[in-house]
């Protein structure tokens, strides 16, 4: 449901003249869905069969007993006339049906077309006097935003509205964080990054496919201060830790730039659009319908041998240095007879190239009109063969074409890289065709997709952080950003954020009246890390700036030297409560 809602609400954001509109209706006590189908399809026709006036375009999503009308007309004089002439007939079908619009529930939001980008700049998107819907002889109201399926939309398409809502629901998300783990207490950082990222960041980018394509400055602040909430809770950190730095930190994007991700990603996969710095949307796998194929099609059981086999053929797929290739060995009696080698895109993956190889192999049995029996190291391969929900239309091509296969080709397992001759010639030759082989145009599969947003997001991350003013220090012993960082230790975090029990820190946010410490010196973490002489038993070297990275990444993994860390903080903790009695 989640993408079909995103698709809806994207077309409202193409730039149309005139005036929009979304309806949102309520009717009572009915599953919508059921009459949807029917009347709906109905309405589309007699609308467009001349009865509505200046009706530009008519569109409409239905979820539950809650249905959404998007008309669009030039001018809010033809709006009125075709909304209230969709409404009119819309109950007069329900009626039939012994159903009622709630009128009082009902919302309406006009949305302005952009053809005046100066008035949008003025504030004047909305019109100077918003037009007038009636059901039943009943006004309904128009308001400047509404819910739908859980995206709050409103009439300029700032997303204000539903970016501070995601902030109560954030509060909400980060409810049991609190009964599972403390400042000193409870379960590790480990556990709450992947709750984080499983739980609550799908949750709070809910639709982003729909509201994550631009963001203001102010859009951007507002994520960043609700990210913040729970990079606090996850991190342990002080409360005035730089959210940019609690990021990098716990190897977790901003929420702003995950966002995007996952608008580009919906624009190319789903809305099939060009650009982005990605490949030709036509060299792109897409997803299938598949209910509608006969499962027979959708689940291949080869048996593993078939008896009489004329032919036995290795197959194998392999990956050097970014090049694809797949090889196709047939043996006769022992003895390599023929070879095929084939190159495919860089964008392909090895998987695909080891199904390509039994593709291929099955389809040279069907065309000698010959029985062979294959082999294939690609477990993976003979799985997917047999799995009847895969989306991938590459993959059911593949099936279609093997379909024809069963009965006169055997399909089994062998052991990689263990001696079988057959095995390894294969495998040698599918290294040398991924340079040499012929070229063999297929599909991206999506998981490329899914890898280049995955950089989109670290290379806009990274850009993100250099380009920042707060977290100066931080960014000495982390420069780079990096999924996989994860700084479990809170005292070790308060070293290197300098937010942590340190005279130097408290004396900056007016805790303290002077920032030295007892024995004199400046009392900043490096003092206390390196210098100070009461804290000389858990003393580091301290690192050059150009050695600070890998310091910090050593330091991180040492589990002796984290404690040494822990100790220096109760000592600087010790000298700080002092000085506030
Ligand atoms: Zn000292």
């Amino acid at each position: 449901m989640e993408l079909n809602s995103a698709s809806t609400v994207a077309n409202l954001g193409i730039p149309l003249s005139g005036a929009r509109l979304l309806n949102k209706f309520y009717v009572q006590n009915v599953p919508l869905k059921d009459i949807t189908v029917f009347d709906l399809n109905d309405l589309f026709k007699n609308l467009h069969g001349g009865k509505a006036p200046g009706l530009d375009r008519l569109d409409y999503k239905a979820y539950a007993d809650d249905l959404a009308l998007i008309l669009c007309a030039s001018s809010r004089k033809n709006l009125e006339l075709s909304v209230n002439s969709a409404l009119d007939l819309l109950c007069e079908k329900l009626s039939r049906l012994n159903l009622r619009v709630a009128s009082e529930k009902t919302l309406a939001v006009v949305f302005r077309g952009t053809q005046n980008k100066n008035k949008q700049k003025r504030g004047l998107a909305t019109l100077k006097r918003p037009p007038i819907f009636k059901i039943n002889n009943e006004t309904i109201r128009t308001v400047d935003s509404l819910k739908y399926l859980g995206v709050i939309i409103d009439n300029r398409f700032s997303w204000t509205d539903h970016i501070d809502f995601l902030r109560s629901k954030m509060l909400n998300l980060i409810k049991n964080f609190i009964s599972v783990s403390g400042p000193n207490w409870g379960v590790g950082a480990s556990l709450l990054k992947h709750w984080y990222l499983s739980v609550i960041q799908p949750s709070i980018l809910y639709g982003s496919a729909v509201w994550g394509g631009s963001f203001t400055v102010k859009n951007i602040n507002s994520l960043f201060s609700i990210q913040r909430l729970a990079l606090l809770k996850i991190s342990k950190s002080y409360r005035t830790c730089p959210t940019n730095a609690l990021n990098v930190f716990l190897g977790i994007p901003p929420l702003h730039v995950v966002a995007k991700g996952l608008y580009i990603k919906f624009q190319i996969w789903k809305l099939r659009r060009n650009g982005f710095d990605f490949i030709d949307i036509n060299n792109l796998d897409k997803f299938i319908e598949i209910n509608n194929i006969e499962l027979k099609y959708r689940v291949l059981d080869f048996s593993s041998t078939v008896v009489n086999s004329d032919f036995e053929v290795y197959t194998d797929g392999s990956g050097i240095d970014g090049n694809i290739g797949a090889s196709v060995c047939i043996f006769n009696n022992n003895n390599c007879i023929n070879v095929f080698k084939f190159k495919l895109s860089n964008f392909n993956s090895v998987f695909q190239a080891e199904l390509a190889a039994i593709n291929f192999a099955a389809g040279w049995a069907l065309d000698n009109n010959v029985r062979i029996n294959i082999f294939t190291d690609s477990l993976s391969s003979i799985e997917a063969l047999k799995k009847s929900n895969s989306k991938s239309k590459y993959l059911n091509d593949i099936k279609n074409n093997m379909f024809g296969a069963i009965g006169s080709v055997g399909l089994s397992w062998v052991k990689a890289h263990a001696g079988i001759p057959g095995n390894e010639l294969a495998d040698q030759y599918a290294k040398d065709a991924a340079v040499n082989g012929n070229f063999l145009s297929m599909p991206a599969p999506y998981s490329y997709l899914k890898k280049f947003i995955k950089k989109f997001i670290l290379d806009n991350w990274q850009q993100h952080w250099e380009d920042s003013k707060s977290g100066s220090r931080v960014r000495e012993f982390v420069p780079h950003v990096d999924y996989d960082l994860l700084t479990h230790n809170r005292y070790f975090l308060f070293f290197i954020s300098g937010h942590g029990p340190f005279p130097a820190y408290l004396h900056r946010f007016n805790i303290l009246e002077s920032p030295n410490c007892v024995c004199g010196g400046l009392g900043d973490p490096d003092h206390f890390a390196f210098e100070c002489p009461l804290t000389s038993s858990f003393h580091f070297v301290k690192p050059t700036s150009l050695n600070k990275p890998l310091w910090f990444s050593n330091i991180l993994k040492n589990k002796n030297s984290l404690v040494r860390f822990e100790q220096i903080c109760r000592v600087t903790r010790k000298i700080c409560d002092d000085f506030v009695v």
